[in-house]
């Protein structure tokens, strides 16, 4: 029987989860981890107000959500001081890159990206069959004038840069973006994925006309705002370019709880703030681990901090699997030579207990 006739991209790609999540390996191993800090979640959950609004939002959840997010739109654009036209809601950032990279990558398309760099988008752009060129980090900064400098050589049609960036947490100011603008070619579109944006120093965002059509920004209520599981984000760009999200968007994606809970979180700037201080503090806690344990702990913008192990990558794959085996759950950076390091979210002081206490025997372990 010939079966059902998949697309040549489809045939082309593997099936294998690239992004194996804790539950999996909570799963796998046979219990759950005491500690979960390795996905850049905030274990500082949301604002109290937007859990009574989610919790208020439940009974009304027999009706779809407002397919345009009007009010979250409102909220958004009113805080940024533009049009509500600018902005597209959507399911995370993940979510928005798919309808993003839908609108812009037909098979062969060439985009560019920092070997090493967020991997889902990646992910994506494979899926519509991209051709992806990447350049290396410099230092374990991503490189914006590399990325362009690519962009020029192979054509490609969008940039992809996080601003800070995952996996190292580090970050370019605001002003280095600005100054990178007029370099961006012709009709390329520079994709400024902002997602910790909120946790990052003064002026690490850049200035850059609403209308801009050379950038398009990402944000989330993920990190920061800590609301992963609720998979709301937004975009910021050009109104003709938001408004093309409406060809492929899914008009009735978003959870009508989520919604809720989202405005009630973006109104809340106070709550916004306490994060603040709470994710610089278990930062502060986590270089301070790393030191205890002769370890370099690398400059975070981001609610985690990278460290580096001073060894490559099988030595830091030992730590994250025997820190896993102690029931503390970490990632690490996939690719040469940001893989000598581990990257361990911040979380409240049990869980960063439960890793001064484990650290030292996964070290160990790792260095028999
Ligand atoms: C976590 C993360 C995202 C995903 O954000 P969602 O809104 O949860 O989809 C996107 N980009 C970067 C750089 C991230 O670290």
């Amino acid at each position: 029987m010939p079966g059902p006739r998949y697309t040549d991209i489809i045939h082309s790609l593997s099936a294998n989860d690239p992004f194996t999540g804790p539950e999996t390996l909570e799963r796998n191993q046979g219990f759950p981890f005491r500690a979960r800090l390795g996905a850049n979640e905030s274990s500082f959950g949301p604002s109290p107000k937007a859990l009574e609004a989610m919790q208020n939002a439940i009974s009304e959840v027999w009706m779809y959500a407002d397919p345009e997010s009007h009010d979250l739109r409102k909220a958004i654009a009113k805080h940024h001081a533009i049009d509500i036209r600018n902005v597209v809601i959507g399911e995370g950032i993940d979510g928005l890159l798919g309808y993003l990279t839908r609108l812009f990558v037909a098979p062969g398309d060439r985009v560019v990206t920092s070997d090493g760099a967020y991997p889902t988008f990646n992910f994506i752009v494979s899926g519509y069959g991209g051709d992806i060129r990447k350049v290396s980090y410099n230092g374990d900064h991503e490189d914006p004038t590399a990325l362009i400098a690519k962009a020029h050589e192979v054509g490609a049609k969008l940039i992809y840069l996080a601003n800070p960036d995952n996996p190292m947490g580090s970050w370019h100011s605001g002003k280095t973006i600005e100054g990178i603008l007029k370099d961006i070619p012709e009709g390329a579109l520079l994709i400024l994925d902002e997602a910790y944006i909120e946790l990052a120093p003064e002026g690490t965002a850049p200035k850059i006309d609403i209308e801009d059509p050379r950038v398009v920004r990402m944000r989330t209520f993920s990190k920061a705002y800590g609301m992963a599981g609720a998979r709301v984000g937004y975009t910021l760009g050009a109104r003709d370019l938001i408004a093309n999200f409406n060809k492929v968007r899914n008009h009735f994606g978003m959870c009508r709880i989520s919604q809720a809970g989202a405005l009630a979180a973006f109104e809340d700037q106070d709550w916004l703030m306490s994060i603040r201080t709470n994710v610089s503090q278990a930062r502060e806690r986590i270089v301070q681990i790393a030191h205890e344990n002769d370890l370099k702990p690398l400059p975070s913008a981001t609610n985690f901090v990278t460290i580096d192990c001073g060894h490559d990558r099988d030595f830091a794959e030992n730590v994250v699997q025997n820190l896993g085996e102690r029931g503390v759950f970490i990632r690490m950076p996939f690719v040469e030579p940001q893989n000598r390091c581990i990257r361990v979210s911040v979380g409240k002081q049990e869980s960063l207990g439960a890793l001064a206490h484990e650290l030292p025997k996964a070290l160990a372990k790792a260095r028999t």
